[in-house]
């Protein structure tokens, strides 16, 4: 492992950077990449971002996005760029996995890898970490890294502080989690001095529906919802064939999990998608019901205490009846 001088002098030469985070980039994957590209260019570095896969429509507001280079279209040119890269930023993910198709490359790379993360079970696979499971969002550690361990405030224009804002605000359900403390506000609060628009912010990323989406949350609402009382559980079950009626495209399911949550005494809070090649699960919970625990013993998956996800290869069906036939062993923990 580095040292943070030592980082710091690599950094203070010209370097050639790649930034890269997980797999379906979401508003903290995104937002802590592009604030960390603004911030290494304004230093002088040359610098790509490479996203593992397309991104939410709700983020295409985003300063700067449309320099990210997406992976599975430019591969090649993609892997020449890591591979002639000296460091790689590896934001808001910690095992090479989550990048999906660009773990090989990124596995075989020699650059230094500086990680930046906040879920849990790191993978050893970088130089230098910030990481804290503690944070809020991982744009918050590009905040502290660029602040307090490069003493470089003064760097932070109008539109980084922007970026880390939507990373803040997206991972923290708008500032209302759990992992909201004062300190996150602190941060916020600077963020806004520094020239984060945070209510122009707000409007791009959660009034940016298209009539299909708004009408598809009906129809899940109206179709889709299953309850178990007997469990404090619910869940959605989306078929492909639902996602093509309503034409959902990457993002367009983002926040559905929460509303099955908003049920009160609801405890344990699923959505299961199937996607093009397997079945995608997202899980929220409320308290201390450990959905990370779930999603890694029977979904290949991780995440959060109380926001986790997973895959499987099973049918639909037999995926809802997997999920439905864990939960009698957490009768306890989901009724207490
Ligand atoms: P979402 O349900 O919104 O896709 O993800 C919720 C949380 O679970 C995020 O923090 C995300 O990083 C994590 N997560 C989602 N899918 C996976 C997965 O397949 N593997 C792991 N390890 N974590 C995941
Ligand atoms: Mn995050």
């Amino acid at each position: 492992m580095l040292t943070i001088t030592t980082l710091k002098e690599i950094l203070a030469e010209p370097k050639t950077i790649v930034i890269t985070t997980h797999y379906k980039p979401d508003g903290d994957a995104l937002g802590s990449s592009l604030a960390m590209l603004l911030w290494l260019k304004a230093r002088g570095h040359q610098v790509q971002l490479i996203v593992p896969s397309d991104y939410p429509s709700f983020l295409h507001w985003m300063p700067h996005q449309e320099e990210a280079l997406i992976y599975t279209d430019h591969q090649a040119q993609a892997d020449q760029l890591i591979k002639q890269a000296d460091l790689i930023f590896c934001l808001d993910f910690n095992g090479l996995g989550r990048t999906h198709d660009m773990q090989g490359i990124l596995r075989e790379s020699q650059a230094i890898k500086v990680m930046l993360d906040h879920h849990l079970v790191p993978e050893d696979f970088d130089d230098f970490r910030l990481w804290d499971t503690d944070a809020a969002a991982t744009a918050l550690l590009v905040y502290d890294f660029i602040v307090n361990l490069m003493d470089d405030r003064a760097s932070i224009t109008p539109e980084i502080a922007s970026c880390i804002y939507t990373g803040i605000m997206t991972d923290t359900g708008s500032f209302r989690f759990q992992s909201t403390t004062a300190a996150v506000h602190l941060t916020v609060a600077d963020l806004i001095l520094l020239g984060a628009k945070n209510a122009e912010i707000h409007d791009l990323v959660y009034n940016s529906s298209s009539e299909n989406r708004l009408r598809f949350l009906g129809f899940c609402l109206l179709n889709r919802l299953q309850v178990l009382p007997q469990f404090n559980t619910a869940y959605f079950a989306i078929t492909k064939e639902d996602l093509l009626r309503f034409n959902i495209t990457t993002g367009d399911t983002e926040g559905l999990v929460n509303y099955a949550l908003s049920i009160s005494g609801i405890r344990l809070a699923a959505l299961i998608i199937d996607r093009t090649n397997q079945i995608k699960l997202s899980l929220r919970s409320t308290g201390t019901f450990p959905v990370n625990e779930v999603c890694a013993t029977y979904f290949n998956g991780g995440g959060h205490r109380n926001a986790a996800g997973g895959h499987d290869d099973l049918p639909l069906a037999q995926v809802v009846d997997k999920f439905k036939s864990i939960l009698p062993s957490y009768q306890e923990q989901l009724t207490l």
